[in-house]
Order: C-alpha cells, then sequence, then structure tokens
C-alpha cells in the first residue's frame, strides 16, 4: 500500500522549500496539485518531472476515491496546494479524511505555513492562539466574527484578501473600537514583507496614505481581551509596578 505525503511548499520564498519535501515531490508515483500549472512552475523551478493531476474544491470529493484506490495499488503520491500547508485553509480536507477512514497511511512533510509564519513575528502571546481562517464575506458576520476572536481571550490569526482588507479593518473599528491593537503581516518571506503593529486607527491611516500597502498576500493577527500588549509600553510597566508598590 502506498503513502499519500501532505507536502508543505513556499509561500513566497523558494528557498523555503525542505530537501525532504523535494526529495519527496521527486519520488512518488504522482502529485495532487490545487493548480497543477503553478506547481508545474515550481516543480520545473527544481528541475523535478512529475506527473501532476488537478485537485481543487470543486473536484476533491470525486478524487478522493480514486486516491485511495491508487494508493491500495501501492502507489505514492504528493498532495500540494499552490502555497504553504495544504488544507490550511486550502483543498485536502476530503482526500485526508477518506484515508483516513479507510486506513491508508497518511504522513505530513512539514514547511512553512503563513499563519505560523505571521504569528511568530508578531509580538502577541503564542502560549495559546487560534487560527480562524479567512474573514467573512459581509460585513454584520465580520463584526461578530472579530468580537468572538477578541471574547476567546487568546490570540486569532486570520487570513484577508486583499480587496476585502480596508472594509475589514473598518468593521474591526466598528466592533472593538479605532484604539483595538492589531497586527498586520504583508507579503511574508517576500521582498516587500511587511509588519505593523498598532492601533486599527493608524493600520487604517498607514494603508490608505499609500494605496499599494494595501496590495498583496496578507495576514491580521488580533490578541485576545486583556492580552493586548502595544498599549503599555515598558516605561508605562514600570510607572505601574512603582504605583503598585506604592498603593495601600
Ligand atoms: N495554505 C496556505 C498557508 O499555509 O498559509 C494558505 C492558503 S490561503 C488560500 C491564502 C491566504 O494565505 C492569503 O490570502 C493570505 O491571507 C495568506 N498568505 C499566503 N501567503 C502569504 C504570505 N506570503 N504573506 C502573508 N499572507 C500569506
Amino acid at each position: 500500500i502506498g503513502t499519500l505525503y501532505i507536502v508543505a511548499t513556499p509561500i513566497g520564498n523558494l528557498d523555503d522549500i525542505s530537501e525532504r519535501a523535494l526529495k519527496t515531490l521527486a519520488d512518488v508515483d504522482l502529485i495532487a496539485a490545487e493548480d497543477t500549472r503553478h506547481t508545474g512552475k515550481l516543480l520545473s523551478h527544481f528541475n523535478i518531472k512529475a506527473k501532476t493531476f488537478a485537485l481543487h474544491d470543486h473536484n476533491e470529493k470525486q478524487k478522493a476515491q480514486q486516491i485511495v484506490d491508487w494508493l491500495n495499488e501501492g502507489k505514492d503520491i504528493a498532495l500540494v496546494s499552490d502555497a504553504g500547508t495544504p488544507l490550511i485553509s486550502d483543498p485536502g480536507y476530503a482526500v485526508v479524511n477518506l484515508c483516513r477512514d479507510v486506513g491508508a497511511k497518511v504522513t505530513p512533510v512539514p514547511g512553512a505555513c503563513a499563519a505560523i509564519a505571521a504569528v511568530s513575528c508578531s509580538g502577541l502571546p503564542t502560549d495559546k492562539f487560534q487560527f480562524v481562517g479567512f474573514t467573512p464575506a459581509k460585513s454584520q458576520a465580520r463584526q461578530q466574527f472579530f468580537n468572538d476572536a477578541f471574547d476567546s481571550g487568546i490570540t486569532s490569526i486570520m487570513y484577508e484578501s486583499t480587496h476585502r482588507i480596508m472594509a475589514s479593518l473598518g468593521d474591526l473599528a466598528t466592533a472593538l473600537g479605532d484604539q483595538q491593537q492589531v497586527v498586520f503581516a504583508k507579503e511574508l518571506t517576500k521582498t516587500y514583507e511587511t509588519f505593523f503593529s498598532g492601533p486599527v486607527c493608524e493600520l487604517i491611516e498607514f494603508l490608505t496614505a499609500e494605496p499599494e500597502r494595501q496590495r498583496g498576500e496578507l495576514v491580521l493577527i488580533l490578541p485576545g481581551k486583556g492580552k493586548e500588549t502595544a498599549a503599555i509600553t515598558p516605561e508605562a510597566q514600570k510607572l505601574i509596578t512603582l504605583l503598585e508598590t506604592e498603593m495601600p
């Protein structure tokens, strides 16, 4: 029986591909790719000749059984998405779920993931966090989503699309106030990588000042209720500690 490898690919910088990912992609019999043209470019960059087939949101339920059949025939298969870790806001769930159901071997070849890359550099607490996927498309649902994320009391990582970012930040300010701290992480591992951490009103100003800054792939991170960090500078913290010791 074959193995299904869930292979992470870079989120921008091609040097982030792992040696094991390259070896796996070169060795498997077939590669299931979210977009075969996109993955074809990655493979040709690394001089890997492999058979690919499309596995995307619209066909993965049908393809899942076919993949199980191939695994049963002894074929090894790699599953990749356009960028980062498959199944993280990307296709593959139906396939892995069926493979688990029938007892097929599924193993990860870990690597880049925008959510993890962003939170690791956010300066927000990472002892507990949640990944909440893409923000909802509608304004009211988005405000509720931001409220729920904040009320969870832990750091929330979310994906956002470039054409929705300004509307989304407007909803964030409406839901939680325009002084709400937020971290914005854009174009991670790429030339124009940008981090911004501060009150949402300042982030809106920063992005409005140069609309170009709104373009690209981005992650938003919200601290949980009671976990905001930027508002308290080290100086202010010293003062608070001093006052606390002085207080009766
Ligand atoms: N599976 C991917 C991963 O592991 O991160 C995520 C795929 S999801 C369809 C694409 C979203 O991920 C983008 O809209 C953006 O929110 C985020 N993303 C992907 N690459 C990114 C990057 N280089 N910098 C910032 N965000 C990124």
